[in-house]
């Protein structure tokens, strides 16, 4: 293992709570395991998206889970890790509002991101990919890559952050 992929909403970024500060709700859990979360809220996509990209600095200012320092850390230390986000597409600012986002929580010359929806391109034998996304798990090893589902009340992943922490030394120890 050389090269490990980090996801950033729902792994390192809450964007929940970012989208529920803009509409002035809260997500039941029911509504978080909706893969599209503004068919679950009665919205239509375009609207939703455009009332992301219109809030001021919305990608920027997202809050960092508390694990944050401690999953990028375990990650870095152990070898070359990139940011593997996905950027939507009817929110333009997307890409540069996480870019900043980025800049803002690991200096300011941080530039080790790719944005694409396609993150199995960046699947080989020696990277992993760490997602919440379970469609994105199973598309990386399909493409022969490695990679762990990230535990969320809204996947299939049961296991504490800690236990996941744990488990992710175990694999990487093992390589
Ligand atoms: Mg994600």
């Amino acid at each position: 293992m050389n090269r490990i992929f980090l996801d950033m909403d729902g792994v390192l970024v809450n964007w929940h709570a970012g989208v529920e500060k803009v509409l002035g709700i809260k997500f039941t859990d029911e509504q978080l395991i909706e893969r599209q979360i503004e068919c679950s809220l009665g919205i239509e996509p375009i609207k939703f998206w455009k009332a992301i990209d219109d809030y001021d600095c919305f990608w920027e200012n997202l809050e960092p889970y508390p694990w944050f320092s401690e999953l990028w850390k375990k990650c870095s230390d152990y070898c070359e890790t990139f940011i593997l986000s996905k950027p939507h597409y009817l929110s333009p600012s997307s890409s540069s509002g996480k870019t900043r986002w980025l800049q803002r929580m690991l200096g300011s010359e941080f530039a080790d991101c790719v944005f694409t929806k396609h993150k199995y391109l960046c699947a080989n034998s020696n990277s992993l990919l760490i997602d919440d996304h379970q469609k994105m798990v199973d598309e990386f090893i399909a493409y022969g890559g490695n990679a762990l589902l990230f535990p969320q009340s809204w996947n299939s992943g049961s296991e504490s952050i800690e236990d996941f922490l744990e488990k992710l030394r175990e694999r990487l120890d093992s390589y």
